[in-house]
């Protein structure tokens, strides 16, 4: 790490499977955009959800991690400044933000489940659908909650507002509020943060300057990016990492089990066997 520098990266995958060659590639990509930059890198678990991470998960992770030559100067395994860096060890963070978030009026309860927003939708919707308007709660409500327990909670997106950024990949990317996405979760109902307000609280609190991750979170940044504001905290910049896909072009997520790192290391993979295939960003 050169002096002075104050790049600081993050590889933070989520345990609840075994990591496959998608994750590779973005962490490599991670991992080569820190180093070039004489940055720090900051490994994170994002084990927030009690039911799908599992201890073996987070163990493999680190695991296949090293094997592929990745390392990080911070981490539940090497600990730092800003940890812990195991998200179900974070939670007094996630509570101070939701507390801001309540106060400063930009949140609201939501007894409406994941499932009647999901069948709401007016138009099949590529994501997750826009949460009707006509459902929202008036933020006043929210003050009137001491702890968030017991119910979901959205953030008020601007309607209309377009968020704008230039992404180190694919460039200046734009995604309008109230059209491209709607207001979000930021706290579950089960009582467990939802992963945009985990991320930002994190990437905010260990003074994450890039976020490398796939392409698949393009529309997740800019509903980070509102969150940012809301918390008044600087924005990272972003690079997000086209998808690996097949031969065909689709997305190889459907057949991870097939392509996770460890099963291809015991069937003889070496981490360079494994570059060589993703040089097409195919596999
Ligand atoms: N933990 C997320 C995942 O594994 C990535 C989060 C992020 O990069 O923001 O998909």
């Amino acid at each position: 790490m050169s002096g002075g520098c104050t790049y600081r990266g993050r590889i933070a995958p989520t345990p609840t499977g075994y990591l496959h060659v998608g994750h590779a590639a973005t962490f490599r990509r991670a991992a080569e955009r820190c180093e070039a930059a004489g940055g720090t890198m900051v490994f994170r678990l994002e084990d927030l959800d009690p039911l799908r991470c599992k201890p073996e998960y987070c163990d493999a992770a680190l695991e296949d991690l090293r094997w592929l030559g990745l390392t990080w100067t911070e981490g539940p395994d090497v600990g730092g400044p800003c940890g812990p860096y195991r998200q179900s060890e974070r939670r007094p963070h996630f509570l101070a933000a939701w507390r801001a978030l309540r106060d400063g009026g930009w949140i609201y309860p939501c007894a409406r489940s994941r499932k009647e927003v999901a069948t709401s939708a007016l138009a099949p919707h590529e994501e997750e659908p826009v949460f009707p308007p006509g459902w929202r709660v008036p933020v006043a409500q929210a003050r009137e909650w001491a702890d968030p327990a017991g119910t979901n909670w959205r953030f008020r997106v601007p309607d209309g507002e377009a968020v704008e950024f230039v992404d180190g990949h694919f460039g200046q990317t734009r995604r309008v509020a109230g059209v491209d996405f709607g207001d979000f979760l930021i706290w579950n109902r089960d009582n467990v943060p939802a992963y945009e307000l985990a991320v930002v609280v994190d990437d905010i609190a260990m003074g994450i300057t890039e976020v490398v991750r796939g392409a698949d979170l393009l529309t997740s940044t800019a509903r980070q990016l509102l969150l940012c504001r809301a918390l008044g905290a600087p924005a990272p910049g972003f690079y997000h990492c086209p998808l690996v896909v097949d031969e065909l072009g689709r997305r190889l997520a459907k057949r991870t089990g097939a392509l996770a790192l460890r099963t291809l290391r015991e069937q003889g993979a070496t981490p360079q066997s494994l570059w060589d295939r993703l040089k097409n960003g195919m596999f």
